[in-house]
Parts: structure tokens; sequence; C-alpha cells
């Protein structure tokens, strides 16, 4: 790990959403149980610097904050409770654990949510737009002073819907993190090496494309690419939430060692792989609530062997 804890300030300040998942894989279901991008984000990332969360949830989440949140680097002044249901999601994934169906979205408390950064935390240096509606996310931007570093992470749910919304805030964002799928749909181009540079040219310079089990591939801002592998693992039980840790293990990173710089933003996809690589290891955010900060160091040297070799 990069230093030890509680020595850091840069913090996180991250939006999304904190759900209730229903999920459907070839090895079991699970019911209603904790999900949401900003959830899986801020525990991945709170294993580097500290988060604030903006979110919302309804008054059933209940007992569920302090279960996920407690005890963790995580600040949830900015997460709301309101009457009525959180958000619920339900996914289905067939064999082939890249692709998965969305079987319904409701948005619940979300439909009237108006993100409210508490005055304490506007001058957070790094911001992560979890995957919620654009018009969300540009409001979390609208109330932010010059943050030094701005991710992004969205889907195709919202590139549908809402297009015009997500360019304007594109124009916004140094860091997209996004799926292979959903960069060329973003794109409108079948090819990824084109598509990467479309998205380029609505504004994010840095464009982390991520391929499932295949890894990542990054943009580097001045040409060229960077691609890791995802750890091969024999045990994949949900893949949902991979993104998101990613984007927690990636960003935690880069807050704490408080570079951009191509070396680092390698580091960053390494650690953002790690983590990824525990979270598809049970289901809802069941390992990565197990998880120690050992782990993450030994799987994230493993990594380095998986990808290293001599030219004799
Ligand atoms: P990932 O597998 O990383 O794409 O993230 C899955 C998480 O995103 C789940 O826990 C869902 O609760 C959440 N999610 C799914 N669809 C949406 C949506 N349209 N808006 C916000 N969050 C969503």
């Amino acid at each position: 790990m990069p230093k030890a804890s509680g020595d850091h300030v840069n913090p996180i300040l991250a939006v999304g959403s904190v759900a209730f998942d229903s999920i459907k894989t070839p090895f079991g279901e699970a019911s209603r149980v904790v999900g949401g991008s900003a959830t899986y984000f801020a525990i991945a990332a709170s294993f580097f610097t500290d988060v604030r969360i903006v979110a919302v949830v309804g008054e059933d989440f209940g007992a569920n904050v302090e279960k996920v949140f407690g005890g963790r680097r995580v600040d949830v002044s900015g997460l709301e409770t309101i009457p009525g249901e959180t958000f619920r999601w339900k996914g289905e994934y067939g064999f082939d654990l890249n692709s998965r169906e969305t079987i319904y979205t409701h948005l619940n408390v979300f439909e009237q949510f108006k993100p409210k950064i508490p005055a304490a935390h506007t001058s957070s240096p790094v911001v992560f737009l979890g995957n919620i509606h654009p018009t969300l996310q540009k409001e979390v931007l609208d109330q932010v002073q010059k943050p030094r570093l701005v991710a992004a992470d969205t889907m195709n749910y919202w590139i549908d819907r809402t297009p015009e919304e997500l360019t304007q805030v594109l124009k916004r964002v140094d860091v997209l993190l996004i799926n292979d799928s959903e960069a060329r749909e973003l794109a409108k181009e079948a090819n990824l090496v084109k598509a990467a540079r479309k998205v380029q040219a609505m504004g994010p310079q840095t464009l982390v494309i991520k391929r499932g089990e295949h890894g990542v591939l990054m943009t580097r801002p001045g040409g060229g690419f960077f691609a890791a592998p995802a750890m091969p693992l024999e045990d994949v039980f949900d893949p949902t939430g991979a993104g998101d840790t990613f984007a927690g293990g990636f960003l935690g990173y880069l807050a704490s060692c408080e570079a951009t710089d191509d070396a680092a933003l390698a580091r960053a996809i390494i650690y953002g792989s790690t983590l990824a690589s525990f979270a598809v290891e049970d289901f809802s955010v069941d390992r990565l609530l197990r998880l120690t900060k050992e782990e993450v160091h030994t799987r994230f040297t493993e990594f380095k062997k998986l990808t290293h070799f001599d030219i004799v």
C-alpha cells in the first residue's frame, strides 16, 4: 500500500447510487443486498484515502449505513436519508459474465434527489461522479471549487436516455471510466481505438476502458495506450460492482499519491484491478467488507508477476 492510513489530506468527494440490488448469476442468487456505484467505490477508495459520499437512501436502508461504511475512512454526512424506498436494481448474468441484462431499475428516492454538498466538502481536491443521472453529476460539479481531478463513470442506461446532459458533463471531466461496449456506443464507433479517440475529443483526456475479464485499456494523455489484464480467478461469483470497485482503487490510489503522470496512472490501474478482483469473489459487497490491506498488497504484487517478462 502506498502510505499508512490516516495521514492523507486528499479526500475524494464521491456521488453515485447507494442501492439494494437483486442479482442472479449461474452460481446463485442474492436478493435485496447492498449495492450501488457509490457504495462499491467508497469501500474500495477508503483503503487509500478519505471518501465523502454524496447520495440518498430511503428509510428502508436503516442500519446498513453503519454496517457497510462504519469503521472505514468514509464520511457519510452527505448521505441523505429521505422518506421512500432506496434505489433498486436487478441484474442477471449468463455464463459469459462479461455481459448482463438489467431486469429492472427503480430510481425511487433518486427521482427527487438534489445533491447538497456539505460546505466543508466543497473544496474536495478529487471528485468522482459515479454512475447516476448526468444532471445530478453536473449539479455536484457546480457546487465544488476547482477540484484537482474529476473522474466520472456512466453506463448505457444514461448514454441511451440522456445523451445531451452526458455530453455537457463530459466537457468537465479529466478521467472517464467506461465499459468497452459503452465506449463504442457513446462514440458511435465499432473500433475501440477510434472510439477512444472520439471520446477523448468530447472532453476527458484519460479514458479507462474496462473490458471485464479481459482487463483494462487506458489512453495516455499524450497519445498511446496502457493495457493491463484482469487477475485470472478460479472463483468469480458476482461481477456486479467490479467497475465501481475498480474506480475506487484507481482513484483512491491516485488521490493518495498526489501524482497523475504515466507511471502513477499505470500503478493506479493495477490497484483498481486488484480491488475489483476481490469484489467479484462474493455477492454484493461481502468480500470487500472482509478484505484486509495485507490481502490488497499481496495481490498487487501478484499482478506484477502476472505481466512481467524479460526481453532477451
Ligand atoms: P457495475 O457492476 O460496476 O457497473 O455497478 C453495478 C452497480 O450499479 C449496482 O450495484 C447497481 O445498484 C448500480 N446501478 C445499476 N444501474 C444504475 C443506474 N442506472 N444508475 C445508478 N446506479 C446503477
